[in-house]
């Protein structure tokens, strides 16, 4: 390494390497003209162990440009297939690059991936770049993920690069630094079970355990157990989505991650008037992705991902299909389990009782009458605040019932509220919020963006500085469109 990469802290390791070829394609990001460094994510770095500073010095900025490799790194572009809507395809990193592995000082791996480096193996038609705006758009959001304590992949930072990219217009080209505790996805089991042997697909699973699910010993079953391991992540990761209004957009299987880590931010965007069929992207136009849909998806996906390990759930292969379509179905329970528990929490529920799934849906369904905001009506509840229901007789009759069900629990009402505090965000990053320090970044105006997600890192705590970021969206009657593909 040179005495440049040592001061930032890098310990790269090229652990995916060791796979068979057919997992990989050793291609280099395309060098570009004159990067620039937009955003650093400091606190990120310090975590991984990386010094900030020395982040920012030219050579670095290099790195993330995709104009220096580092020493020690051995960049590759991974192949992957998926179900787009609904279809089989051939998919692979179009537009990615692993540039390497870290390991933390506290023993942890991560990929370092570069989005929007130049075209790849699997580009097919693309031209592999990435505009500032989307990079910027999966910066604030994924972060936001993070500040809400939900699974994802983080942002490192997003560089410039001096070059146009032509979409529907000509747009500043950006490339975003990814983190993840791996790129792994439901995607890259199919493709190994299409287009590899079953010795190959063991190993995937084989190296997918020892990084993700190292408790899992060796010997019969634990296939089986890995995969009851994905499952029971995805099922508590959907979950958290659903209890904060978060519509992923593009829940393709590619899109699905082996670590239960939310990835890939193109059309996603967060509720704000609550209604089960709410659906942002342009090019979602049977509403498969919309919110009210989310939990059968993720099933949907992790049915594929069991049709995937079908050779090394069972040597008998209609064994095989029982095992696992018990597993999808204790998955669908799991989903619902997870979402109505992290529902009691929101009313600060502490115990369970055979009603409460039914108090949930009556209030569901009066915000979905009144068209009352998701995240404000919860807010609301915790400190008796006004709003659209308030007023209503159907809401006081709701209320009375609510707090009927609250006082039969042995726990305070300050616990209770305590536990509404944690359990309801404040702040989430609204459509109207994301898209303005989009604008004011885009025009080199950079403020708005560091104070949003500063209120992000931080959204359950309701503070004088918040009540700005929690006003609703102008009224209109245009709605709100996410574009993927950007
Ligand atoms: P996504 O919708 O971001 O999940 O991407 C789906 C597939 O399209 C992945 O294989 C991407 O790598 C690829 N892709 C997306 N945008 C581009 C691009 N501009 N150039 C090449 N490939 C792309
Ligand atoms: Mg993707």
């Amino acid at each position: 390494m040179t005495k440049e990469e040592t001061a930032i802290g890098w310990n790269l390791d090229n652990s995916y390497t060791n796979l068979p070829k057919t997992f990989y394609s050793t291609d280099h990001p395309t060098p570009v003209s004159s990067p620039r460094l937009i955003i650093l994510n400091e606190k990120l770095a310090q975590s991984l162990g990386l010094n900030p500073n020395a982040l920012k010095s030219e050579e670095s900025v290099a790195v993330f440009a995709g104009n220096r490799i580092p020493e020690g790194a051995n960049p590759l572009a991974q192949a992957y297939a998926g179900h787009q809507f609904g279809h089989f395809t051939m998919l692979g990193d179009g537009r990615a690059v692993l540039i390497s592995e870290h390991v933390t000082p506290a023993g942890e791996r991560v990929d370092i991936q570069l989005k929007g480096s130049g075209r790849t193996s699997y580009s097919r038609g693309g031209d592999g770049r990435a505009a500032l705006g989307p990079m910027l758009r999966e910066y604030i959001i994924s972060e936001a993920m993070h500040g809400l304590g939900i699974p994802t992949t983080r942002s490192l930072a997003v560089v410039t690069t001096g070059e146009l990219v032509a979409r529907e217009t000509n747009l500043p080209g950006a490339i975003l630094t990814r983190v993840a505790s791996s790129h792994l996805r439901v995607g890259t089991f199919q493709y190994a079970r299409q287009f590899a042997t079953v010795d190959e697909l063991r190993e995937l699973a084989d190296y997918a355990i020892s990084r993700h699910y190292p408790e899992i010993e060796a010997g019969d079953g634990r296939y089986l157990m890995f995969l009851q391991e994905v499952i029971k992540l995805q099922a508590e990761l959907i979950a958290k989505w659903q209890l904060v209004g978060f519509i992923h957009g593009v829940m393709n299987t590619d899109n699905m991650t082996i670590s239960g880590e939310t990835i890939d931010y193109g059309p996603c965007a967060f509720m704000d008037t609550y209604d089960p069929e709410t659906v942002f992207s342009s090019i979602d136009t049977q509403g498969r992705y919309a919110y009210g849909n989310q939990p059968y998806i993720g099933g949907w996906n992790l049915a594929r991902l069991a049709e995937s390990l079908l050779p090394l759930l069972h040597e008998d292969q209609d064994q095989a299909v029982e095992i696992a379509q018990n597993e999808i179905a204790a998955c669908m329970k799991l989903s619902h389990t997870n979402w109505l528990n992290g529902m009691r929490a929101k009313l600060g529920l502490f115990n369970e009782e055979e009603q409460d799934e039914s108090l949930v849906n009556e209030l569901l369904s009066l915000m979905k009458k009144h068209q009352a905001d998701f995240t404000n009506t919860f807010r609301s509840l915790r400190y008796d605040e006004e709003m659209e229901l308030s007023g209503t007789t159907e809401f006081a009759d709701w209320h009375v019932k609510w707090e009927e069900r609250l006082a039969k629990q042995k726990e305070s009402k300050e616990a209770s509220q305590d536990l509404m505090r944690k359990s309801n965000p404040v702040v989430i990053p609204r459509n109207h919020l994301v898209e303005e320090a989009i604008e004011a970044a885009e025009n080199g105006d950079f403020d708005v963006m560091e104070k949003l997600l500063l209120a992000l890192s931080d959204p359950y705590e309701h503070t004088p500085e918040k009540v700005e970021y929690c006003k609703l969206p102008p009224q209109t009657n245009i709605p709100y469109r996410t574009f993927c593909g950007t």
